[in-house]
């Protein structure tokens, strides 16, 4: 029997010409994967680093990814490789996605932003710092002025977020009503997928059947974000939005996707054409050829029965949200669902989003 040659674990390599070199910040938990899967063909960025704690540390990422990696797609041969870094080892990639452990992602995303990175981060510790950006680039771009003025920022680096996997479902599905209506309150109640408490998350004896009304901190994370995201920014830093947002959140038995009802009261009145109108004139990056980008970011269906986890998450490869149902409610104004995919427009995907966005601005 012929013995098979293993790879030797690289540390670090160059990226090919053209693409930025990045590296993965708990590159092997849920959001770590979905990174890694997701850049595998990144016109613009390529992982030559990848990070994750201690027990993963020093081994290849295939040797500490085995039986653990989650996804249909394969692991990328080009990051199987890579030796794991630990939390004290030194990355040399200026652009960092992160997807660790709010245990730890606070003080390590901002050690490596004061060392000059720019971390774009899926963790919750710095969405609601004042001077940091909490962005969706087709809503608050210009949030990304708050980098000038953060006080991670050294030379050159920085700290950007992607709001909670929930939020952004509603945050996107609000931002065209309010610029054409304001919105006076809203209330959102969730369903939100097993993927969205990492793994193994919740217990399958405890979701099998079952729907488990509570997800820590979340209802307060939809309530505050969406009014961070929606508001201003100012001389003193973000002035939040002024309606309240009131959220029920739920744990359902379904792998990915986080599906949300929504019922809207707005300040102005609204008829159901022109909100649809608002809807699809909704294309705010559509002239600026991000590769993560949808072209809808909106997409909105007429059947009574959708949006749906299994039939409508991976629209826009897991990138665009969906909405459907909208219609009267008898007690604000409108009422709709909405649906996105949590671990990819919900996190990986909207860190990276994050970053072609400050590309594209030059700023990186
Ligand atoms: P997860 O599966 O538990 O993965 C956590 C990652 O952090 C692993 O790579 C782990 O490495 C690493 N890690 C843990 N302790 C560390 C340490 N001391 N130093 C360095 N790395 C360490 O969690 P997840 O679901 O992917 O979530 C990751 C982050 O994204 C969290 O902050 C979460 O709140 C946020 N988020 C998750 C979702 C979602 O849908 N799941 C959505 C939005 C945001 P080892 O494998 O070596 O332990």
């Amino acid at each position: 029997m012929v013995a098979r040659k293993r790879a030797a674990a690289t540390t670090s390599k160059g990226p090919a010409p053209g693409r930025r070199a990045v590296a993965v910040l708990g590159a092997t938990g849920m959001v770590g994967q979905r990174f890694i899967q997701l850049l595998e063909n990144h016109p613009w960025f390529e992982v030559v680093e990848v990070m994750a704690s201690d027990q993963s540390a020093q081994k290849s990422f295939g040797e500490a990814i085995s039986g653990r990696w989650k996804l249909p797609t394969p692991v990328p041969s080009a990051v199987r490789g890579l030796k794991v870094k630990g939390p004290s080892d030194l990355i040399r990639s200026r652009i960092l996605f992160s997807a660790l452990d709010a245990a730890v992602a606070g003080e390590l995303e901002e050690h490596f932003a004061r060392a000059g990175h720019l971390v774009s981060s899926n963790a919750r510790n710095h969405r609601m710092d004042p001077d940091v950006p909490l962005l969706i680039p087709e809503v608050n771009r210009d949030h990304i002025a708050l980098l000038d003025r953060q006080r991670y920022a050294k030379d050159g680096g920085g700290l950007i977020t992607n709001p909670n996997c929930s939020t952004i479902m509603v945050a996107l599905a609000l931002a065209p009503l309010h610029a054409a209506f304001g919105i006076e309150s809203v209330i959102v109640t969730t369903f939100q997928a097993a993927s969205g408490a990492g793994y193994p998350g919740v217990p399958s004896l405890d979701l099998i059947g079952n729907v488990v009304p509570f997800v820590p901190g979340e209802e307060q994370k939809m309530e505050r974000e969406t009014q961070k995201i929606l508001g201003r920014v100012t001389q003193r830093g973000i002035e939040p939005a002024d309606f309240p947002v009131s959220a029920h959140c739920h744990r359902v038995p379904v792998v990915d996707g986080h599906l949300e009802a929504v019922s809207v009261k707005l300040r102005e009145e609204a008829t159901l054409k022109r909100m649809k109108e608002a809807f699809h004139a909704f294309r705010p990056l559509s002239k600026l050829g991000l590769p993560s980008a949808p072209d809808v970011p909106i997409e909105v269906r007429e059947e009574e029965d959708r949006p749906q986890p299994r039939l409508d998450v991976d629209r826009a490869n897991g990138m665009g949200v969906t909405l459907g149902r909208l219609r009267p409610c008898n007690v604000l104004d409108w009422k709709f669902d909405v649906l996105g995919h949590n671990t990819i427009r919900g996190a990986a995907g909207a860190a990276i989003l994050n970053a072609e966005i400050l590309v594209q601005a030059g700023r990186l």
